[in-house]
């Protein structure tokens, strides 16, 4: 059986990492039709469209994508692609595995991290909306729903329960944002009420920040809005070594993209050296979403090439201090995959 997935190669090091997953997927025999979509600033500045109907006919089709990051201009031009993605698609659940690999050389390589943060994907301060009420007084609005806020945590504690996750955090700020936040938190704790298997916990996010550098092993599955949620996954891929060690995905009832964390690395775009790792685990988690026992057998080689790859201290990346470009360690996936395949 093929599956037919839209690739969407992206901005700056997207192509390249994209390209060493596509070889990931490859390698495990695992059929995928890839059907490429173009989508990047290039393009969004020549259209003037920020989600091309091209990208969007093609998501239609496949209903899945393997996504490269898209630049976004800072502090003005066209809005984020992925907020874009996220609304049009309805992909309301961001899932961001953050798992600690023996041997990489982090400040917290002695520490065995293994979390999940499940963040509200379409709605919060990201909706977009802001207004200048008069010259250099400007308003943004968080919009928070009870709709948005429920299915997120169902979403967060159904994992738990079918990984068999011990506990869920709430992540919030609702002792200053009463309403918007105190709206979230009671959503959290009603799913958490249905749910009583699974321990809760809620934690401001300032503290949460702060426990989640002096105590990560203590964090099971987070869950939180989406402001909250992008910058305390970024903090916890630092834990880890980095963002090109972090995957994600964007889920909805009707469609998924797999996409890294990170964004397009200018600073490091078209050298050659960007850690594909990210993508590779984001394509492992793709291959689980499609339910089949032979795609969830290549996701599980995916993670144990990964695993062995990197248990080898040689096998690293600029961003992990090693000598590897994006190709070879690319390579060193694709080989382990058809080792562990044989
Ligand atoms: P970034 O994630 O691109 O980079 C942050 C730092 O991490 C940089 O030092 C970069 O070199 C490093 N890094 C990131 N990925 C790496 C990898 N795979 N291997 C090695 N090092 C890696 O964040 P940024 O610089 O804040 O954003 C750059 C652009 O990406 C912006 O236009 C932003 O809007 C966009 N962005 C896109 C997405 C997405 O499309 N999903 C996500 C985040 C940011």
């Amino acid at each position: 059986m093929s599956h037919l997935v839209t690739l969407i190669p992206g901005d700056g090091i997207g192509p390249e990492v994209a390209h060493a997953a596509r070889r990931a997927v490859d390698a495990t025999g695992v059929s995928i039709d890839w059907e490429i979509a173009e989508l990047n600033a290039a393009l969004i500045l020549k259209t003037g469209e920020s989600l091309p109907q091209s990208v969007v006919d093609s998501l239609n089709r496949t209903r899945v994508g393997l996504k490269g990051p898209v630049a976004t201009p800072i502090g003005g031009g066209f809005a984020s692609v992925n907020v874009a993605l996220r609304k049009r698609l309805d992909l309301y659940a961001n899932v961001r595995p953050v798992h600690s690999l023996p041997g990489i050389a982090s400040r917290f390589s002695d520490v065995n991290i293994d979390m999940v943060i499940f963040r509200e994907n379409t709605e919060d301060l990201y909706s977009g909306i802001e207004h200048e009420v008069i010259p250099d007084v400007v308003t943004g609005i968080k919009v928070i729903t009870r709709t948005a806020s429920i299915r997120i945590a169902e979403y967060a504690f159904k994992f738990a329960d079918q990984l068999g996750r011990k506990k869920v955090t709430a992540i919030h700020k609702a002792n200053i944002m009463k309403l918007a936040d105190g709206l979230f938190l009671r959503c959290c704790r009603e799913v958490a009420e249905r749910n009583p298997e699974i321990e809760y916990k809620e934690l401001i996010v300032d503290n949460a920040s702060m426990q989640l550098v002096i105590r990560p092993e203590t964090f099971d599955v987070l869950v939180t809005e989406n402001m909250f949620g992008d910058i305390l996954s970024d903090l916890a891929a630092g834990l880890i070594g980095g963002m090109g060690m972090a995957p994600s995905a964007d889920i909805g009832d009707k469609y998924a993209v797999f996409q890294p964390s990170h964004g397009s690395a200018p600073d490091i775009a078209g050298k050659g050296i960007a850690n594909p790792i990210a993508t590779i685990l984001s394509v492992a988690m793709m291959l689980d979403w499609f339910d089949h026992p032979e795609t969830r057998r290549g996701a599980g080689l995916i993670r144990r090439a990964v695993e062995q790859v990197m248990s080898n201290p040689s096998n690293r990346t600029a961003d992990l201090g090693g000598p590897l470009s994006t190709t070879e360690m690319g390579n060193r996936v694709v080989t382990q995959c058809g080792q562990l395949s044989e």
